[in-house]
Protein backbone atom coordinates (compact mmCIF):
# COMPACT_ATOMS: atom_id res chain seq x y z
CA UNK A 1 0.00 0.00 0.00
CA UNK A 2 1.55 3.51 -0.72
CA UNK A 3 2.75 5.15 2.25
CA UNK A 4 1.39 8.69 0.79
CA UNK A 5 -2.58 8.97 -1.09
CA UNK A 6 -0.94 11.74 -3.25
CA UNK A 7 2.33 13.27 -4.18
CA UNK A 8 2.75 16.55 -4.83
CA UNK A 9 5.21 17.78 -6.90
CA UNK A 10 6.19 21.29 -6.66
CA UNK A 11 6.17 23.80 -3.31
CA UNK A 12 4.99 26.81 -5.12
CA UNK A 13 1.76 28.44 -3.95
CA UNK A 14 -0.30 25.69 -6.21
CA UNK A 15 1.46 22.83 -4.55
CA UNK A 16 1.09 23.81 -1.30
CA UNK A 17 -2.29 25.40 -0.83
CA UNK A 18 -3.07 22.23 -2.62
CA UNK A 19 -1.38 19.83 -0.04
CA UNK A 20 -2.99 21.54 2.85
CA UNK A 21 -6.40 20.97 0.89
CA UNK A 22 -5.74 17.71 1.17
CA UNK A 23 -4.37 17.41 4.52
CA UNK A 24 -7.98 18.90 5.62
CA UNK A 25 -9.79 16.17 3.51
CA UNK A 26 -8.38 13.77 5.42
CA UNK A 27 -6.04 12.66 2.68
CA UNK A 28 -2.45 11.77 3.10
CA UNK A 29 -0.01 14.53 1.15
CA UNK A 30 3.41 14.35 0.26
CA UNK A 31 5.23 17.52 -0.84
CA UNK A 32 8.47 17.68 -2.65
CA UNK A 33 10.68 20.06 -4.76
CA UNK A 34 13.45 20.06 -6.59
CA UNK A 35 14.42 23.27 -4.68
CA UNK A 36 13.70 25.12 -1.70
CA UNK A 37 10.25 25.47 -1.15
CA UNK A 38 8.34 28.32 -2.49
CA UNK A 39 11.01 30.12 -4.30
CA UNK A 40 10.06 29.82 -8.05
CA UNK A 41 7.38 32.16 -9.70
CA UNK A 42 5.03 31.79 -6.22
CA UNK A 43 7.79 33.91 -4.70
CA UNK A 44 8.53 36.90 -7.89
CA UNK A 45 5.10 37.60 -8.50
CA UNK A 46 3.32 40.57 -7.59
CA UNK A 47 0.43 39.43 -5.59
CA UNK A 48 -2.21 41.02 -7.75
CA UNK A 49 -5.86 39.09 -7.30
CA UNK A 50 -6.94 40.48 -10.45
CA UNK A 51 -9.75 38.16 -11.44
CA UNK A 52 -12.04 41.43 -13.26
CA UNK A 53 -9.58 42.47 -15.25
CA UNK A 54 -8.97 38.82 -17.18
CA UNK A 55 -10.84 38.28 -20.27
CA UNK A 56 -11.00 34.78 -21.24
CA UNK A 57 -14.55 34.09 -20.10
CA UNK A 58 -13.43 30.38 -18.36
CA UNK A 59 -10.34 31.75 -16.98
CA UNK A 60 -12.32 34.97 -15.80
CA UNK A 61 -14.74 32.57 -13.86
CA UNK A 62 -11.81 30.50 -12.52
CA UNK A 63 -10.79 33.57 -11.12
CA UNK A 64 -13.36 35.34 -9.51
CA UNK A 65 -14.30 31.51 -8.19
CA UNK A 66 -10.57 32.13 -6.77
CA UNK A 67 -11.28 35.55 -5.43
CA UNK A 68 -13.86 34.89 -3.91
CA UNK A 69 -12.36 32.17 -1.39
CA UNK A 70 -9.51 34.40 -0.87
CA UNK A 71 -11.09 36.34 2.48
CA UNK A 72 -12.44 33.12 3.98
CA UNK A 73 -9.38 31.17 3.21
CA UNK A 74 -6.63 33.72 4.48
CA UNK A 75 -8.80 33.86 7.54
CA UNK A 76 -8.91 30.40 8.30
CA UNK A 77 -4.91 30.23 7.36
CA UNK A 78 -3.98 33.10 9.29
CA UNK A 79 -6.21 31.87 12.42
CA UNK A 80 -4.47 28.45 11.76
CA UNK A 81 -0.94 29.73 12.19
CA UNK A 82 -0.96 33.16 13.78
CA UNK A 83 0.99 34.66 10.66
CA UNK A 84 -0.24 37.40 8.48
CA UNK A 85 -0.39 36.49 4.69
CA UNK A 86 -0.79 40.39 3.95
CA UNK A 87 -4.20 40.44 2.65
CA UNK A 88 -5.34 43.87 1.13
CA UNK A 89 -9.02 43.68 -0.04
CA UNK A 90 -8.47 47.93 -0.94
CA UNK A 91 -9.50 47.14 -4.92
CA UNK A 92 -7.61 48.49 -7.64
CA UNK A 93 -7.41 50.94 -10.25
CA UNK A 94 -6.96 50.09 -13.96
CA UNK A 95 -5.71 53.02 -16.04
CA UNK A 96 -6.59 53.00 -19.88
CA UNK A 97 -4.83 55.29 -22.50
CA UNK A 98 -6.47 55.34 -25.69
CA UNK A 99 -8.80 52.15 -25.87
CA UNK A 100 -11.33 51.72 -23.36
CA UNK A 101 -11.48 48.23 -21.65
CA UNK A 102 -13.66 45.94 -23.76
CA UNK A 103 -17.43 46.65 -22.60
CA UNK A 104 -17.70 42.83 -21.22
CA UNK A 105 -15.45 43.67 -18.37
CA UNK A 106 -17.33 46.91 -17.26
CA UNK A 107 -19.90 45.39 -14.91
CA UNK A 108 -21.41 47.05 -12.19
CA UNK A 109 -21.89 45.48 -8.82
CA UNK A 110 -19.35 43.38 -6.74
CA UNK A 111 -16.26 43.80 -8.87
CA UNK A 112 -17.16 45.51 -11.39
CA UNK A 113 -15.49 48.46 -13.51
CA UNK A 114 -16.78 51.98 -12.12
CA UNK A 115 -15.54 54.62 -14.46
CA UNK A 116 -13.74 57.71 -12.30
CA UNK A 117 -14.27 61.41 -13.81
CA UNK A 118 -12.38 63.91 -12.97
CA UNK A 119 -9.44 64.54 -9.94
CA UNK A 120 -8.94 60.92 -8.55
CA UNK A 121 -6.13 62.65 -5.94
CA UNK A 122 -8.61 62.02 -3.01
CA UNK A 123 -8.91 58.37 -3.91
CA UNK A 124 -5.20 57.86 -4.56
CA UNK A 125 -3.10 60.94 -3.42
CA UNK A 126 -0.10 61.65 -6.00
CA UNK A 127 -1.35 59.87 -8.92
CA UNK A 128 -0.53 61.82 -11.67
CA UNK A 129 -2.67 59.80 -14.99
CA UNK A 130 -1.13 61.18 -18.43
CA UNK A 131 -3.76 63.41 -20.47
CA UNK A 132 -6.47 61.37 -22.19
CA UNK A 133 -6.23 58.31 -19.60
CA UNK A 134 -9.21 56.85 -18.31
CA UNK A 135 -8.91 55.80 -14.61
CA UNK A 136 -11.39 52.80 -13.65
CA UNK A 137 -11.91 51.49 -9.60
CA UNK A 138 -11.74 48.05 -9.89
CA UNK A 139 -13.37 47.00 -6.25
CA UNK A 140 -13.00 43.39 -6.14
CA UNK A 141 -9.41 43.12 -7.38
CA UNK A 142 -7.57 42.97 -4.50
CA UNK A 143 -3.63 41.20 -3.64
CA UNK A 144 -1.68 39.38 -0.97
CA UNK A 145 1.36 39.61 -0.11
CA UNK A 146 2.65 36.27 -1.87
CA UNK A 147 5.92 35.36 0.06
CA UNK A 148 3.97 35.65 3.05
CA UNK A 149 1.17 33.63 2.19
CA UNK A 150 3.69 30.92 1.16
CA UNK A 151 5.38 31.57 4.75
CA UNK A 152 1.65 30.37 6.47
CA UNK A 153 0.96 27.57 3.93
CA UNK A 154 4.89 26.23 5.04
CA UNK A 155 3.59 27.03 8.37
CA UNK A 156 0.65 25.07 8.06
CA UNK A 157 2.40 22.28 6.45
CA UNK A 158 4.86 21.46 9.16
CA UNK A 159 2.03 21.73 12.03
CA UNK A 160 -0.28 19.44 10.09
CA UNK A 161 2.93 16.82 10.19
CA UNK A 162 2.45 17.05 6.36
CA UNK A 163 6.08 15.95 5.02
CA UNK A 164 7.89 18.28 2.58
CA UNK A 165 10.81 17.44 1.23
CA UNK A 166 13.10 20.07 -0.27
CA UNK A 167 16.14 20.16 -2.85
CA UNK A 168 14.44 16.73 -4.01
CA UNK A 169 13.73 16.72 -7.51
CA UNK A 170 11.13 14.04 -8.74
CA UNK A 171 12.97 12.89 -11.88
CA UNK A 172 9.67 10.54 -13.52
CA UNK A 173 6.29 9.68 -12.60
CA UNK A 174 6.13 6.21 -13.34
CA UNK A 175 2.50 4.07 -13.98
CA UNK A 176 3.38 0.51 -13.31
CA UNK A 177 1.84 -3.09 -12.69
CA UNK A 178 1.58 -1.61 -8.92
CA UNK A 179 0.75 1.40 -9.81
CA UNK A 180 1.76 5.21 -9.87
CA UNK A 181 4.76 6.31 -8.52
CA UNK A 182 7.41 8.86 -8.33
CA UNK A 183 10.88 8.40 -8.87
CA UNK A 184 13.66 10.64 -6.90
CA UNK A 185 17.67 10.27 -6.54
CA UNK A 186 17.07 6.92 -8.16
CA UNK A 187 13.93 5.47 -5.54
CA UNK A 188 10.61 4.97 -6.61
CA UNK A 189 7.96 5.89 -3.93
CA UNK A 190 4.01 4.33 -4.85
CA UNK A 191 1.14 7.03 -4.19
CA UNK A 192 -2.67 6.51 -5.00
CA UNK A 193 -2.82 10.01 -6.87
CA UNK A 194 0.08 12.30 -8.16
CA UNK A 195 -0.04 15.71 -9.11
CA UNK A 196 2.35 18.13 -11.41
CA UNK A 197 2.36 21.23 -9.76
CA UNK A 198 5.94 22.28 -11.28
CA UNK A 199 5.23 25.33 -12.61
CA UNK A 200 7.32 26.53 -15.56
CA UNK A 201 9.48 23.45 -15.22
CA UNK A 202 6.49 20.32 -15.59
CA UNK A 203 7.18 19.76 -18.81
CA UNK A 204 10.72 18.23 -17.73
CA UNK A 205 9.45 15.36 -15.78
CA UNK A 206 9.76 12.38 -17.47
CA UNK A 207 5.85 10.94 -17.70
CA UNK A 208 3.78 8.63 -19.21
CA UNK A 209 1.53 12.05 -20.51
CA UNK A 210 3.64 14.67 -22.06
CA UNK A 211 2.54 18.16 -21.69
CA UNK A 212 4.34 21.54 -22.88
CA UNK A 213 4.99 24.34 -20.33
CA UNK A 214 6.92 27.12 -21.29
CA UNK A 215 8.98 29.48 -18.62
CA UNK A 216 7.44 33.56 -19.45
CA UNK A 217 10.35 35.32 -17.74
CA UNK A 218 9.21 38.36 -15.71
CA UNK A 219 11.66 40.97 -13.98
CA UNK A 220 10.09 43.19 -10.83
CA UNK A 221 11.63 45.80 -8.43
CA UNK A 222 10.95 46.64 -4.97
CA UNK A 223 11.22 50.18 -4.18
CA UNK A 224 11.27 51.74 -0.65
CA UNK A 225 9.53 55.15 -0.02
CA UNK A 226 7.83 57.38 2.61
CA UNK A 227 4.91 57.98 -0.23
CA UNK A 228 1.74 55.60 0.17
CA UNK A 229 -0.29 53.86 -2.20
CA UNK A 230 -3.58 52.92 -1.04
CA UNK A 231 -4.66 50.76 -4.50
CA UNK A 232 -3.24 47.91 -7.12
CA UNK A 233 -2.23 50.26 -9.98
CA UNK A 234 -2.27 49.00 -13.32
CA UNK A 235 -1.52 51.32 -16.31
CA UNK A 236 -0.06 50.34 -19.67
CA UNK A 237 3.39 49.25 -19.23
CA UNK A 238 3.71 48.86 -15.24
CA UNK A 239 1.53 48.30 -12.32
CA UNK A 240 2.29 49.01 -9.06
CA UNK A 241 1.49 47.12 -5.90
CA UNK A 242 2.01 48.41 -2.36
CA UNK A 243 3.24 46.14 0.71
CA UNK A 244 3.69 46.54 4.14
CA UNK A 245 6.54 48.51 5.61
CA UNK A 246 6.93 51.26 2.82
CA UNK A 247 7.67 48.82 0.09
CA UNK A 248 6.33 49.21 -3.21
CA UNK A 249 6.29 46.45 -5.95
CA UNK A 250 6.77 47.57 -9.51
CA UNK A 251 6.32 45.64 -12.27
CA UNK A 252 6.78 43.76 -14.43
CA UNK A 253 8.61 42.30 -17.95
CA UNK A 254 6.98 39.62 -20.15
CA UNK A 255 9.81 37.98 -22.42
CA UNK A 256 10.11 34.90 -24.09
CA UNK A 257 13.30 33.49 -23.06
CA UNK A 258 13.69 30.22 -21.55
CA UNK A 259 14.88 29.71 -18.38
CA UNK A 260 17.23 33.11 -18.58
CA UNK A 261 18.31 33.87 -15.17
CA UNK A 262 19.84 37.11 -15.95
CA UNK A 263 18.31 40.53 -13.69
CA UNK A 264 19.04 43.87 -16.06
CA UNK A 265 19.75 47.10 -14.22
CA UNK A 266 18.33 49.09 -17.96
CA UNK A 267 15.11 46.71 -17.20
CA UNK A 268 15.05 48.04 -13.43
CA UNK A 269 15.42 51.37 -13.69
CA UNK A 270 13.30 51.37 -17.18
CA UNK A 271 10.20 50.20 -14.39
CA UNK A 272 11.24 52.77 -11.98
CA UNK A 273 11.11 55.45 -14.69
CA UNK A 274 8.12 54.62 -15.78
CA UNK A 275 6.18 54.11 -12.00
CA UNK A 276 7.49 57.30 -11.42
CA UNK A 277 5.29 58.98 -14.17
CA UNK A 278 2.61 57.54 -12.66
CA UNK A 279 2.83 58.62 -9.31
CA UNK A 280 5.90 61.27 -9.41
CA UNK A 281 6.66 60.71 -5.68
CA UNK A 282 8.00 57.90 -6.53
CA UNK A 283 11.50 59.18 -8.28
CA UNK A 284 12.87 59.72 -4.86
CA UNK A 285 12.20 56.30 -3.92
CA UNK A 286 15.12 53.44 -3.11
CA UNK A 287 15.30 50.81 -5.11
CA UNK A 288 15.71 48.07 -2.45
CA UNK A 289 15.72 44.90 -4.97
CA UNK A 290 14.91 43.70 -8.29
CA UNK A 291 14.67 40.02 -9.22
CA UNK A 292 13.51 37.51 -11.31
CA UNK A 293 10.68 35.22 -12.28
CA UNK A 294 9.24 32.50 -14.54
CA UNK A 295 5.83 32.26 -15.45
CA UNK A 296 4.00 28.70 -16.21
CA UNK A 297 2.82 29.27 -19.89
CA UNK A 298 0.82 26.17 -21.36
CA UNK A 299 0.84 26.70 -25.69
CA UNK A 300 -2.58 28.84 -25.58
CA UNK A 301 -1.48 30.46 -22.21
CA UNK A 302 -4.37 28.79 -19.92
CA UNK A 303 -4.01 26.59 -17.37
CA UNK A 304 -3.52 22.69 -17.47
CA UNK A 305 -5.70 21.47 -14.30
CA UNK A 306 -7.50 18.38 -14.33
CA UNK A 307 -7.12 14.36 -14.73
CA UNK A 308 -4.37 13.18 -17.19
CA UNK A 309 -5.46 9.80 -19.26
CA UNK A 310 -3.04 7.97 -16.67
CA UNK A 311 -5.13 6.75 -14.16
CA UNK A 312 -4.11 8.36 -10.68
CA UNK A 313 -2.05 11.46 -12.97
CA UNK A 314 -2.85 15.05 -12.54
CA UNK A 315 -2.02 18.32 -13.46
CA UNK A 316 -2.52 21.50 -11.91
CA UNK A 317 -0.14 23.88 -13.21
CA UNK A 318 0.49 26.39 -16.05
CA UNK A 319 -1.54 29.49 -14.38
CA UNK A 320 1.01 31.94 -16.04
CA UNK A 321 -0.27 35.60 -15.10
CA UNK A 322 -3.06 34.26 -12.43
CA UNK A 323 -1.68 31.32 -10.87
CA UNK A 324 -1.25 33.16 -7.16
CA UNK A 325 -4.71 34.25 -7.53
CA UNK A 326 -6.12 30.80 -8.71
CA UNK A 327 -3.88 29.03 -5.92
CA UNK A 328 -7.13 28.26 -3.87
CA UNK A 329 -9.57 27.19 -6.31
CA UNK A 330 -7.15 25.02 -8.21
CA UNK A 331 -6.44 23.10 -4.36
CA UNK A 332 -10.28 23.22 -3.83
CA UNK A 333 -11.46 21.75 -6.76
CA UNK A 334 -8.61 18.80 -6.78
CA UNK A 335 -8.41 17.82 -3.65
CA UNK A 336 -12.33 17.16 -3.29
CA UNK A 337 -11.94 15.39 -6.73
CA UNK A 338 -9.15 13.36 -4.86
CA UNK A 339 -11.53 13.14 -1.71
CA UNK A 340 -14.75 12.14 -3.34
CA UNK A 341 -13.50 9.84 -6.21
CA UNK A 342 -14.45 12.34 -9.07
CA UNK A 343 -14.60 15.71 -10.28
CA UNK A 344 -17.22 17.80 -8.89
CA UNK A 345 -17.32 22.01 -9.71
CA UNK A 346 -19.79 24.06 -11.66
CA UNK A 347 -16.76 25.34 -13.09
CA UNK A 348 -16.21 25.39 -16.60
CA UNK A 349 -12.82 23.05 -17.03
CA UNK A 350 -13.16 22.28 -20.41
CA UNK A 351 -10.62 24.72 -21.45
CA UNK A 352 -8.28 23.64 -19.20
CA UNK A 353 -8.28 19.69 -19.70
CA UNK A 354 -4.58 18.85 -20.24
CA UNK A 355 -5.61 16.49 -23.19
CA UNK A 356 -5.98 19.25 -25.37
CA UNK A 357 -2.81 19.78 -27.09
CA UNK A 358 -1.19 16.42 -26.36
CA UNK A 359 -1.26 12.94 -27.39
CA UNK A 360 -1.21 10.35 -24.61
CA UNK A 361 2.54 8.71 -25.27
CA UNK A 362 3.05 5.57 -23.27
CA UNK A 363 0.68 2.63 -22.76
C1 LIG B 1 7.17 38.75 -12.27
C2 LIG B 1 5.91 37.94 -12.03
C3 LIG B 1 4.75 38.59 -11.58
C4 LIG B 1 3.60 37.85 -11.34
N1 LIG B 1 2.51 38.48 -10.81
C5 LIG B 1 1.39 37.76 -10.51
C6 LIG B 1 0.29 38.38 -9.89
O1 LIG B 1 0.32 39.59 -9.60
N2 LIG B 1 -0.82 37.63 -9.62
C7 LIG B 1 -0.88 36.30 -9.92
O2 LIG B 1 -1.91 35.68 -9.66
N3 LIG B 1 0.19 35.67 -10.50
C8 LIG B 1 1.31 36.36 -10.80
N4 LIG B 1 2.37 35.77 -11.39
C9 LIG B 1 2.23 34.37 -11.81
C10 LIG B 1 2.36 33.45 -10.62
O3 LIG B 1 3.49 33.82 -9.87
C11 LIG B 1 2.45 31.99 -11.10
O4 LIG B 1 1.38 31.69 -11.98
C12 LIG B 1 2.36 31.04 -9.90
O5 LIG B 1 3.24 31.45 -8.89
C13 LIG B 1 2.66 29.63 -10.32
O6 LIG B 1 2.71 28.86 -9.15
P1 LIG B 1 3.21 27.38 -9.19
O7 LIG B 1 3.08 26.84 -7.81
O8 LIG B 1 2.50 26.68 -10.30
O9 LIG B 1 4.73 27.48 -9.69
P2 LIG B 1 6.06 27.84 -8.92
O10 LIG B 1 5.83 28.81 -7.83
O11 LIG B 1 7.07 28.18 -9.95
O12 LIG B 1 6.44 26.48 -8.21
C14 LIG B 1 6.87 25.34 -8.95
C15 LIG B 1 7.81 24.57 -8.04
O13 LIG B 1 8.10 23.32 -8.66
C16 LIG B 1 9.41 22.98 -8.32
N5 LIG B 1 9.92 21.97 -9.26
C17 LIG B 1 10.30 22.15 -10.54
N6 LIG B 1 10.70 20.97 -11.07
C18 LIG B 1 10.56 20.03 -10.11
C19 LIG B 1 10.83 18.64 -10.03
N7 LIG B 1 11.30 17.96 -11.10
N8 LIG B 1 10.62 17.99 -8.87
C20 LIG B 1 10.15 18.66 -7.80
N9 LIG B 1 9.88 20.00 -7.80
C21 LIG B 1 10.07 20.67 -8.95
C22 LIG B 1 10.15 24.32 -8.40
O14 LIG B 1 11.38 24.27 -7.68
C23 LIG B 1 9.12 25.28 -7.81
O15 LIG B 1 9.32 25.48 -6.43
C24 LIG B 1 3.57 36.45 -11.60
C25 LIG B 1 4.73 35.82 -12.01
C26 LIG B 1 5.90 36.54 -12.23
C27 LIG B 1 7.14 35.82 -12.65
Amino acid sequence: MPSADAIVIGAGLVGLALARELSRQGLRAEVYDAAAAGRGASWAGAGMLAAYQLTHPALRALGIASARLYPTWIRELELETGLNAGYRPSGSLVITSAARPAPSLMENGTGGWEHLSGDVSALEPGLCPGPGDEVWRVSGDHSIDNRALIAALLASLRDRGVPLHEHTMIESIEAGRDGLGVVARGVRRPAGFVINCAGAWTGQIRAPFTVTVRPRKGQMIALRSTHELRHVIAAPGVYLVPRAGGRILAGATLEDCGFDPEVSEATARGLQQRASALVPALAAAALESTWIGYRPCAPDGLPLLGPTPVPGYWLATAHFRDGILCAPITAKIVSSAMAKGHLTTALDLAPFRPERFTAFTAA
